[in-house]
């Protein structure tokens, strides 16, 4: 069986930007779409809802945001990447709601992106595992943040505070969703997206998996995207229109 091929993204933009619920999420999936955007001279900047502080059993939280965070910020400058923001909301436990929307809302007006982009915010990835909540919680709250950051009336503090409404984000693109509707050509840039994932050293070490390689797990689903794209690599991503398409 063929699977359905998907089409290239627009990448006629200047500015993305990428909120996601923990450092490591970009390099599990969309890094050397990233890699790719920088090197055509266009602006990605990161932030991190929750600096992933839970995420190594043998580590204290208040010991791993440090750690994470620094992973975090050499991961993303392999990918010229040099704005990596923590909004330090807890790790495990984020909840959707007006105040993460009212988080998402500032970055976005804050930063004045023509495209945001997030991790799966699906039940599952396409299969049976069911999805980490922070990540549900956080793709929802990226959607209706952007649609929030156009509407003055919306989080009007933020306002007074001295930033603008910013209501011209073209498309919230989320990596990793079982329902890709288009995917970026990866393969010039694969290397450093492997070189980006391997940054969170103390990450993937404290995950324990026995034998487990970076390159050879973005291989996998890279090779399969590319199949669909027709390019030797790929990352998808689901495209949710703010403004183009519809
Ligand atoms: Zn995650």
């Amino acid at each position: 069986m063929t699977p359905d091929p998907l089409p290239h993204v627009n990448e006629n933009w200047q500015r993305a930007l990428c909120i996601v619920a923990h450092p490591d999420d970009m390099e599990f999936g969309a890094a050397a779409a990233v890699a790719r955007w920088t090197g055509q001279g266009k602006w990605v900047g990161y932030t991190m809802v929750t600096s992933g502080e839970a995420g190594i059993d043998g580590m204290t939280p208040a010991e791993c945001r440090t750690v994470r965070e620094q992973e975090q910020i050499d991961s993303a400058r392999i990918v010229g990447v040099d704005t990596v923001d923590f909004l330090r909301e807890p790790d495990g436990i984020v909840e959707y709601g007006v105040p993460l929307r009212r988080l998402v809302a500032r970055e976005v007006r804050r930063h004045r992106p023509d495209v945001v982009m997030t991790g799966n915010f699906r039940d599952t990835w396409g299969g049976r595992n069911f999805n980490q909540a922070d990540h549900i919680a956080v793709g929802r709250a990226v959607i209706d943040g952007v649609r929030d950051a156009g509407n003055r009336w919306i989080f009007p503090e933020q306002i007074d505070d001295g930033l603008e409404p910013w209501g011209e984000v073209k498309a919230v693109w989320a990596f990793g969703s079982p329902e890709a509707t288009h995917a970026i050509d990866t393969t010039d840039t694969f290397d450093a997206g492997v070189a980006s994932l391997e940054a969170h050293a103390a990450y993937i070490d404290g995950l324990g998996w026995d034998n487990w390689d970076p390159r050879e797990f973005l291989e996998g689903f890279s090779r399969a995207t590319g199949q669909r794209l027709g390019t030797t690599f790929a990352a998808s991503v689901e495209e949710i229109p703010m403004g183009w398409g519809e």
